[in-house]
């Protein structure tokens, strides 16, 4: 099946054939396709009556609300190009980010308005027009349960983005069809910045088409499913895989503001989504959850896990204690979100020697191979960079052709991680390269450690770290957090590593912390614990 040119196509197919369906789900609120189309175009005719055109960025800054969504169908409405930006960033990384993609509208949430006023007084002058969106102080349910802006009026230099949205437009009256195609930019992605400056990825609208298309057939849910957002929309899983997979299905997305557990099982009850995807950390602390119960998880027919290492222990404990099989799915931030994912009705195998449990198998179109330093092809089982190249891969770096060069040279985006494919085609991602602990000459990959180390009934989260080492150059340290009523001394925790693992791979320090760092997207932060050590 051709993907259509844009999910903005797939949202007007959706508008078009069943307009009072809900679309969008928020606590008590609910959206219809109808209502969600009529608010986005009163964005978009603000900002083409601002002098917002074709191609013009704008920075959306906020968390999982209706607002999001609407924000991102005004802007491409509009024709323009949505920067997502996480709402926790502070001044200087927004600062790069509005200057590198020479933003001129703001979309964010009341709260950090005041932040944006400090930073648009000091420069940031590309920026020209500013909407805030009601999110403050969203604690209790009822206050979650407002769709509305009216609680709150516009704030100093800025409009309100529900107001706008329902006195502006409609879009008909301003020049402002955009008519976008399958090759033009839909978003500027921010990389975190853990290899140097952030850089921008620039998805283009046939990116995300091809990848929500995928999804949208291959997980073979009813059209009208409802999605639940449970990866954050300002990271690509959560605007692929989620938003514009369920406009693609005409379906229901269901939100929660942002990752809490309690909430987020309330939630699914409520809701009773199909389908969703988050990061393994997320089911963690879901199956953590004093209340936890299979009920909670009844009502889904498939429940994905990407961005971040899936322990094949955590898929065994998941399956057995709440029913569902956790499907693995690899992708980053260049390739759209994923570029291989488990097929339908298959179950990803895990590797016998190394014990990790496969990603996926590449998509159709979609070419990974695993290449040594020179790019040369290795053979099945040879662990080497993983490289990609597919309709999902985006065309570069947003002006930066250095780094698009290096990065994703002939358009092959070299991926920084380290994997094997086997004989069957499936792909295995050993760890980052740059992640790698070098201990006496022998390479360690921490993700092994980390599978040997879940598979302890004790360990809730696990990461390890190489820690400088004056003898070895550097050894191998792990950080853990317990799951509740087990209380495990360090030692022990090495001693079971050094029983499964080679002499140079267990860890010779084992440190207990309450919580692991984690990013916004509930990955955990290995480089904050190497900076710990
Ligand atoms: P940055 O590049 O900005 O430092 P990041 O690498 O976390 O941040 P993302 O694009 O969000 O950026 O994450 C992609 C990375 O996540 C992959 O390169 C890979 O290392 C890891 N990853 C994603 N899915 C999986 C998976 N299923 N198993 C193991 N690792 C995964």
């Amino acid at each position: 099946v051709q993907p259509p040119p844009s999910a903005l196509h797939a949202f007007r197919a959706a508008v078009g054939r069943v307009p009072d369906r809900t679309a969008l789900a928020y606590f008590d609120g609910r959206l219809s396709y109808a209502e969600t189309d009529a608010l986005s175009d009163g964005i978009a005719a603000h900002l083409a009556g601002r002098g917002f055109r074709r191609g013009d960025r704008a920075a959306v800054m906020l968390q999982n609300t209706p607002h999001f969504v609407l924000a991102v169908l005004g802007v491409w409405k509009a024709g323009g190009v949505v920067v997502p930006v996480n709402p926790m960033y502070k001044s200087a990384e927004m600062r790069h980010i509005l200057d590198d993609a020479e933003v001129t509208a703001v979309i964010c949430a009341d709260r950090i308005w005041d932040g944006f006023l400090r930073l648009l007084a000091d420069g940031a002058p590309s920026v020209r027009i500013a909407l805030t969106a009601w999110e403050r102080d969203l604690q209790t349910r009822d206050d979650r349960r407002v769709l509305g802006g009216e609680r709150l009026g516009p704030q100093e230099g800025a409009d309100d983005l529900l107001t706008v949205a329902r006195t502006t437009g409609p879009i008909r009256a301003v020049p402002a069809d955009p008519r976008l195609t399958a090759d033009d930019l839909a978003l500027i992605s921010y990389t975190s910045g853990t290899s140097g400056t952030p850089k921008g990825a620039t998805n283009t609208h046939g990116n995300i088409t091809y990848n929500a298309e995928r999804q949208r057939t291959g997980l073979g849910l009813p059209d009208g499913a409802t999605y639940f957002a449970l990866a954050p929309l300002f990271h690509i899983t959560g605007l692929v895989c989620e938003l514009a997979a369920c406009l693609a299905n005409a379906g229901t997305l269901a939100l929660a503001y942002r990752f809490e557990a309690g909430v987020v099982l309330d939630a699914f009850l409520e809701h009773r989504p199909a389908y969703t995807v988050g990061p393994s950390t997320a089911y963690m602390a879901l199956m953590a959850h004093p209340e936890v119960t299979r009920e909670h998880f009844a009502s889904f027919t498939t429940l994905s896990s990407g961005g971040a290492p899936l322990p094949p222990a955590l898929v065994e404990s998941f399956r057995t204690g709440f029913g569902p099989y956790l499907h693995n799915g690899y992708g980053l931030t260049e390739c759209t979100a994923p570029c291989a994912s488990v097929p339908p009705g298959r179950r990803a195998p895990v590797d016998k020697v190394s014990g990790t449990l496969a990603v996926g198998v590449p998509g159709p179109d979609t070419v990974v191979r695993i290449i040594d330093e020179q790019g040369r092809d290795l053979p099945f089982g040879e662990p080497g960079e993983i490289a990609v190249r597919g309709p999902q891969v985006v065309p570069g770096y947003w002006r930066r052709p250095d780094a698009t060069a290096q990065g994703m040279p002939d358009g092959e985006l070299r991926t920084g991680d380290i994997g094997f494919m086997d004989a069957e085609g499936w792909l295995y991602v050993v760890d980052r390269k740059k992640d790698m602990i070098n201990a006496s000459g022998f390479k360690v990959w921490p993700r092994e450690v980390e599978d040997v180390l879940y598979s302890h009934p004790a360990v809730r989260e696990a990461a390890v770290v190489g820690v400088p080492d004056a003898y070895r150059g550097e050894s191998v340290k792990a950080y853990v957090s317990l799951r509740p009523g087990s209380a495990p001394e360090p030692a022990e925790l090495a001693a079971y590593c050094k029983e499964r693992l080679a002499a140079y791979k267990y860890p010779r320090e084992v440190e207990i912390l309450a919580e692991l760092p984690k990013t916004t997207s509930g990955k955990i932060l290995r480089r904050e614990l190497r900076h710990r050590a």
